[in-house]
């Protein structure tokens, strides 16, 4: 490699971290922790009892830290057993059981459905798309215009979102499973009758147990309440893992909430670091 390659390399480099921090900026993230793994020969006045330091760096528009604080680490607090962390909850329904059905074979079972009114306006049904070993599944509440025309979830403004929060905790979309509560349209854009959630969430279930994802994100209330059966407002649940059947479940904020309350994607990003921090402890 000559020295003009590596050059490039790491203005590519830095160009990709850019891109990365002023995502994570956009959804609200106002600074970072770095961890940085000293070698064996560090210095002891840097390394006292541990190799790794934490440091705070700020991202957003704040004062920058002075030198002086920024070689002032904050004393490591003892860690916490995993359980605190995450606070695991013991299942409060039976295990999902593991299924060996193919998304094809439950397509087939939905067929060119009709056992809702809301086929009536839809173009298209818009199934689950992703990888179907996914670790970590999203699921919103149905398809709005674009999905309808496209026959694909979250490809609108709010998907668009969706794809830069999922982006900002290491994923890319395609590795991560995406799916709604409903797959047909509603007129409006209202939210699914319960007598339509009844007729498609089914469908939704037997992929999840399918797949057995290790972390499913709902996203916004309707998503939230239909997937835990529960009365509950999103802002009371948001940001504590819930349980589906031995499945960690984050609720969290619907994108299309945030593109109208943009304050709201700092809650949203703690949310998902969250799940991030579960799934590296899991790996
Ligand atoms: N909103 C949703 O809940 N799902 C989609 O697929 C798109 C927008």
């Amino acid at each position: 490699m000559t020295s003009k390659d590596n050059e490039q390399e790491l203005a590519e480099l830095i160009t990709a971290t850019r891109e990365h921090f002023s995502y994570i900026q956009e959804l609200g993230v106002e600074h970072i922790e770095i961890a940085i793994a000293l070698p064996d020969h560090a210095p002891s006045s840097l390394a006292s009892d541990s190799r790794v330091v934490t440091v705070t760096d700020r991202i957003a528009a704040e004062p920058a830290i002075s030198s002086a604080n920024k070689t002032s680490l904050p004393p490591r607090s003892k860690p916490l057993p995993r359980e605190a962390l995450f606070e695991d909850l013991a299942p409060t329904e039976p295990t999902l059981a593991a299924s060996t059905e193919t998304f094809e074979e439950i397509w087939d079972s939905i067929g060119n459905c009709t056992r809702c009114p809301l086929f009536k306006g839809r173009t298209n049904i818009v199934h689950t798309e992703g990888n179907r070993q996914a670790r970590l599944m999203f699921v919103g509440e149905a398809p709005g215009a674009d999905e309808d025309t496209q026959a694909r979830p979250f490809v609108g403004r709010a998907g668009q979102l969706l794809t830069k929060i999922i982006e900002a905790i290491g994923f890319k979309r395609e590795e991560v499973l995406i799916g709604n509560i409903n797959r047909c349209r509603p007129p409006g854009n209202r939210p699914p009758t319960a007598e339509e959630v009844e007729m498609c969430k089914p469908f939704l279930l037997r992929e999840i147990a399918t797949v057995q994802p290790e972390v499913i994100v709902v996203l916004g209330n309707t998503a939230m309440r239909n997937l835990l059966n529960t009365r509950e407002p999103i802002s009371k649940l948001r940001g504590k893992f819930q349980d589906y059947k031995g499945i960690k479940v984050m609720p969290t904020f619907h994108p299309a909430y945030l593109l109208r309350d943009p304050s709201k994607k700092r809650e949203t990003w703690d949310d998902l670091k969250k799940v991030r921090d579960y799934l590296d402890a899991k790996s």
